[in-house]
């Protein structure tokens, strides 16, 4: 992990205080040949320094060459004698390659750091790029996604475009965030202006990030309901003229069309297409819903993957707020599981779980965009939680048993990592998962109990509000829960996410002597171990009591109308205990 964090440091310079936001617009002209499985593209990047900071460079990501032979990605697989990529054969694997580079004008030369990986580049500036002065630049490329997918891929006509095309790494209050992609942690993007034209043969039939402006994606001849009239949203952002970057010819081809997309505020633009795909649509509010799904599938039909998206932005709504953007489209991609997009997302299938799950990433990272790679249990935590909570909202029993289990399990094994480490950091994927989603779940759970639900609540749409569109990290989540929990949260956070710190509340002795008057004087000793602290209910009898002091022993005395049968701490198996078999007595 040195070398990873030599690069990194040598980006950094003295970081600004006060957040900014790089001003970014993408103009983008690209073009699907099928035959030649492979995609020309050129972009027109507009580029504004909004830092104090003055920059001679600007570093981009090429993600799809981590799905190729001779990537860090591929070379992470071997070391944990995975083989995915290492030995892809052309056409196989997957490549983004800069054929032409001008800034300002000039032609520039790329280096490439971390050859032979090339996920990450770096362009020089003909000039630096003081405060407040704007570029631009003009890369032309080709790229190709692998047959093998990993959150991108391609099967016969169904491609699934994502990481596509040069991507403006983020330049924040930390400097340059460049990292190689890796099988551990995934993406922090720029918010920005997409205008997007794809060149694709006429029977195609696309979903993406933004809304169609121009052209037929194709969705009424796919409708799965003869005679639907999809919510194109055409008119959701102000026109701006068809200014053309001369890749694309002025109209299609023979059997071609343009499918012009825009997006505004969003850190990247996803796309898929397949000729095979059936179309559903509908809308909350005014939000539209475009679901795509691979033809002969009855687990998306019918309205089904249509009307659990819906579930999905309801939800949502009562915990954040009212979507940033004008439609969500959720497509059935080619590799299981699912991952998220801005106004996207792909899924393997479409079960209720996953779409609450990826579509709530679109909340937590899509708006309130945190580094995944450095903080990923800022979404996949949080939307593992807020997933499970929907789930217990309905009445269906969380899998917070499961989880808490299998924590415990990495804790005796002495696996655990602290949650808050840069996804390369930890040991292997299962701690990766295990604390960036699994522990970080059950963290976000016992912060409910700490706050009550309704402080939660508002707290999390402070949140939203505060920061909808723009970069995140954990102090901006802290700001927002101590406003609605002014005893602080510091203590929580720090040993929760920070450290490893482990907790075992357990029974010690309790007597029980009944009184002249016929009630029982009882008194029950809770005993804490463990490094980490927190507040803890005990439930006796019918009785819930809460014990809020750090003392390692603790007396709890009650007068009682009866004895007590059973002496139970923390009854609902909230905290993440390391020995859950000395909480229960019966007397
Ligand atoms: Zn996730």
């Amino acid at each position: 992990m040195l070398h990873l964090l030599l690069l990194a440091a040598s980006l950094q310079t003295a970081p600004d205080t006060a957040y900014f936001q790089q001003g970014v617009a993408y103009r983008i002209e690209a073009r699907l040949d099928e035959r030649a499985q492979q995609l020309d593209g050129r972009l027109q990047l507009h580029y504004r320094n909004e830092s104090k900071r003055q920059l001679d460079t600007l570093w981009f990501h090429l993600h799809l060459n981590a799905f190729r032979p001779g990537s860090r990605w591929a070379e992470r697989d071997q070391q944990q004698s995975r083989e995915r990529f290492q030995n892809l054969r052309d056409p196989d694997y997957a490549y983004e390659r800069v054929t032409r580079i001008d800034a300002a004008g000039r032609r520039v030369v790329p280096s490439f750091p971390i050859a032979p990986d090339s996920t990450v580049m770096a362009v020089p500036l003909p000039r630096p790029l003081g405060p407040g002065d704007t570029i631009t630049l003009a890369l032309d490329w080709q790229a190709r996604t692998s047959t093998t997918p990993r959150r991108q891929g391609r099967r016969g006509r169904h491609w699934d475009f994502a990481q596509w095309y040069p991507r403006i790494a983020v330049f924040d209050r930390d400097g340059w965030q460049v990292q190689p992609l890796l099988p551990q942690g995934e993406f922090y993007g720029e918010f920005a202006d997409y205008d997007v034209t794809l060149d694709l043969a006429a029977d195609q039939v696309v979903g993406a990030t933004g809304v169609p402006v121009e052209g037929d994606p194709g969705w009424e001849r796919a409708a799965a309901v003869p005679g639907t009239r999809p919510m194109y949203q055409r008119e959701a952002y102000t026109p701006r003229p068809a200014a053309r970057l001369g890749l694309l010819p002025a109209s299609p081809g023979n059997g071609r069309k343009h499918v012009r997309w825009r997006a505004v505020d969003v850190h990247h633009f996803a796309w898929t297409t397949s000729p095979d795909y059936r179309y559903e649509g509908g809308a909350r509010d005014e939000v539209a819903i475009h679901v795509l799904y691979q033809p002969g599938d009855t687990t998306w039909d019918e309205g089904v993957a249509v009307s659990r998206t819906a579930d999905m932005l309801a939800w949502y709504d009562t915990i954040f707020g009212k979507f940033a953007w004008p439609q969500i489209t959720n497509v059935h991609r080619i590799e299981g599981g699912g991952t998220e997009f801005p106004m996207m997302m792909m899924n393997g299938s479409a079960g209720a779980g996953l779409i609450m799950h990826e579509g709530g990433h679109n909340y937590a990272h899509g708006i309130l965009a945190n580094n995944e790679w450095r903080e990923g249990w800022l979404d996949e935590g949080f939307v593992s939680f807020l997933t499970s909570w929907s789930a217990e909202a309905r009445g269906q029993r969380g899998g917070w048993e499961r989880s808490l289990q299998s924590i415990r399990q990495l804790e005796q094994a002495g696996q655990a990592q602290p949650v808050d480490l840069p996804g390369a950091e930890y040991r292997n994927e299962r701690v990766y998962s295990a604390m960036t989603y699994t522990k970080a779940e059950l963290v976000f759970r016992m912060l409910r109990d700490v706050m009550g639900e309704t402080d939660l609540r508002a707290a999390l749409r402070r949140y939203y509000q505060v920061n909808r569109l723009h970069h995140v990290r954990e102090e901006d989540l802290l700001a927002a829960l101590e406003e609605f929990h002014p005893e602080g949260l510091d203590w929580f956070f720090h040993q929760w996410l920070h450290t490893t710190a482990t907790l075992d509340f357990s029974l010690g002795e309790i007597a029980a002597r009944q009184r002249a008057d016929g009630r029982w004087d009882v008194a029950i000793e809770v005993k804490r171990q463990g490094d980490a602290w927190m507040p803890v209910t005990v439930q006796v009898g019918s009785g819930r009591y809460r014990l809020t002091s750090m003392d390692a022993r603790q007396w709890l005395p009650l007068v009682l109308p009866e004895r007590p049968a059973e002496v139970v701490i923390d009854p609902e198996a909230v905290l993440i205990e390391s020995d859950v078999t000395n909480n229960r007595r019966q007397l």
